[in-house]
């Protein structure tokens, strides 16, 4: 039975005196959740605030990024270690807006997961296809191809470190979500293509996670799918009422 969980990305949102009153106002609404997980991902100069606030609670920690290497000089980069060492359980890999705007490629993607399992953090691998790619039919092969390349050289005991997002880039930040149908489908694609890469218990056995334009009102039907195992929330979850009213309508 794959646990679900939630996880709120705050992309570059809040300093560490904004993360600190974000934790307060949090923790009240979400300290009786045990039946999903919880995971935030702040920037990377709140990491340590918010691992200290959150050390006596079940929620998890996770970098929104990271480079492959342990050390060097890469100027501005953050490394696997450094993530370990503020607290991070886990890290965001390959978002769109990595691939985008910073110009990510799957080889890229690969080392960096590679580099998450190497230092025992769960590697939550980002896919997704654009709108055009959408509409003229690639979906199944853009997914598939950012599957295998970004999971290339990924053994099978290594898969439990792995969560998969499907994050179609046209319903990020769009108001416009999925249909949960939309999602179903492209999940059980997504959890048949990681039965090839991996065994079919394998394959069964890793979470595979929704985004796009999550709220508190989509939450439930998008979780009433038996593949959709929890969401990642970009917007909806700066507020910590608002993400707390998702966590709780998520259980309901
Ligand atoms: C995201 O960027 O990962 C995301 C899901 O954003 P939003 O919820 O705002 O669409």
């Amino acid at each position: 039975m794959r646990r679900r969980v939630l996880i709120g990305n705050w992309k570059m949102h809040k300093t560490a005196g904004e993360a600190s009153r974000y934790i307060r106002d949090f923790l009240p609404l979400t300290q009786n959740i045990a039946s999903i997980d919880i995971i935030l991902a702040p920037p990377f100069t709140a990491l340590h605030v918010v691992a200290e606030s959150i050390k006596d609670t079940a929620i998890g920690l996770a970098g929104q990024n990271m480079h492959w290497n342990s050390h060097g000089a890469f100027t501005g980069e953050v490394s696997p270690a450094m993530l370990c060492d503020n607290g991070c359980q886990s890290v965001i890999i390959g978002h769109s807006e990595r691939r985008q705007t910073f110009h990510e490629d799957d080889n890229t993607i690969n080392r960096k997961v590679k580099a998450a399992i190497a230092h025992h953090l769960t590697a939550i691998m980002c896919v997704g296809e654009t709108r055009e790619e959408r509409d003229t039919g690639k979906t199944s092969d853009v997914l598939s191809r950012q599957l295998a390349a970004g999971l290339a050289g990924i053994g099978t005991i290594d898969a439990k470190q792995l969560i998969i997002a499907y994050e179609p880039i046209w319903a990020i930040g769009s108001g416009t979500p999925a249909t949960p149908t939309q999602a179903s489908k492209v999940h059980i694609k997504l959890r048949e293509h990681l039965g090839t890469l991996f065994t079919t218990s394998t394959a069964e056995s890793i979470q595979i996670i929704y985004g796009g334009s999550i709220t508190a009102e989509n939450i439930q039907s998008l979780l009433a799918m038996p593949h959709v195992d929890g969401g990642l929330v970009g917007g909806a979850c700066l507020d910590p009422h608002n993400f707390g009213t998702i966590v709780s309508s998520a259980t309901n």
